[in-house]
């Protein structure tokens, strides 16, 4: 069974505003983007929080087993907005 469409899922997410690789603050209004993971159990997981310099618009880490999405989104107010999903490990199986 296909899980739910990530960027549906992560739209509104309560996050941090330091980006995983440069440690960057983000502000409110930058483009961001996310790596995600899916488990049954826990749903989609925003697992790094990367900033417009430094994200990836591919899947690079390997996760045993789980869905991953690479997420695009607007930080705003600590919060995701506008999240669209730009890579996804899994074909969503209609
Ligand atoms: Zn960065």
């Amino acid at each position: 069974m296909s899980p739910a469409d990530p960027a549906a899922a992560m739209n509104g997410t309560r996050t941090g505003n330091i980006c995983s690789r440069c440690n960057k603050g983000i502000r409110s209004g930058d483009l961001v983007r996310g790596y995600v993971t899916h488990y049954p159990r826990d749903g989609w997981v925003l697992r790094r929080l990367y900033c417009d310099s430094c994200g990836d618009t591919s899947i690079e880490h390997g996760t045993e087993d789980a869905d991953e999405a690479i997420i695009e989104a607007v930080y705003w107010n600590g919060r995701l907005a506008g999240v669209e999903t730009r890579a996804r490990s899994r074909e969503e199986s209609a």
